[in-house]
């Protein structure tokens, strides 16, 4: 059975920091299966012991995961010296998880995007080997067809020479402006409006509505986020 002491357990919930919770147990604030314990070097089993504070039970959570739909206009990053970040919508307790976006999604574009701190599962959802599939909702100028079609089907080839892997391209509006979901396999840097760039049609909207298998809530608002759900998270890990 894995043990943790309390104050990296308080910690690690978001409680505060070390320090400050060292605090709380020296106050007398926090118990274990009922019992105030005082010296935050105490260790208490995870799925065991019961560990409270001001009479809060405190799960203790190494990792969180959270699906947010990113507004446009907020940078994905932790921070920036000028620039809105999407941690910053995070409420204080959820930030001081210590975490990041899973990718990134450019600072125009909108939807699902991941935060976590579990280090491992980013990594693996971001490996160019995993070919993780990602859907977009995109609105573009000029008229899609069949040709634009094919040509996403057969890899585009972008203005510096990079080929694409082949994509999937569903066109639900053709016209002046046109719609349509594009599905792409891995994640360069503004790939979906370098793509569509290449095909001679300029992005004017983009919106992230899958990434493997998680799927945007239709629930969220541009800015809101809630905690991945247990059936949600188990596929990732
Ligand atoms: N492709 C882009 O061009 N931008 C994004 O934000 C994501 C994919």
């Amino acid at each position: 059975m894995e043990n943790v002491r309390l104050d990296k357990w308080l910690a690690t919930a978001g409680i505060g920091t070390r320090s400050e919770v060292k605090k709380l147990c020296k106050a007398g604030r926090v118990r274990v299966n009922g019992e105030v314990v005082k010296d935050p070097a105490v260790h208490a089993v995870i799925g065991r012991d019961v560990v409270e504070c001001d009479g809060e039970p405190i799960p203790y959570e190494q990792f969180v995961y959270f699906m947010m739909y990113k507004p446009q206009g907020v940078l994905s990053a932790t921070e920036d010296v000028r620039q809105p970040v999407v941690t910053e919508l995070l409420a204080a307790r959820d930030r001081s998880y210590g975490v990041f976006p899973v990718g990134r999604l450019d600072k125009d574009a909108e939807g699902l995007l991941l935060l976590t701190n579990d280090g491992q599962l980013a990594h693996s959802l971001l490996s160019p080997k995993r070919h993780v599939p990602k859907r977009y909702f995109v609105r573009v100028e000029g008229c899609l067809d069949e040709r634009d079609r094919d040509a996403i089907a057969a890899g585009v080839i972008l203005e510096d020479g990079y080929a694409c892997l082949p994509g999937r391209l569903e066109i639900h509006v053709a016209g002046d402006e046109s719609e349509a979901s594009i599905e792409i396999y891995e994640g360069k840097f503004h790939q979906v409006k370098r793509m569509f760039q290449a095909l001679g049609k300029q992005v004017t909207f983009l919106k992230r509505v899958t990434m493997g298998p998680l799927v945007l809530d239709p629930g969220l608002t541009p800015g809101a986020y809630r905690p991945l759900s247990a059936v949600e998270l188990e596929p990732l890990l």
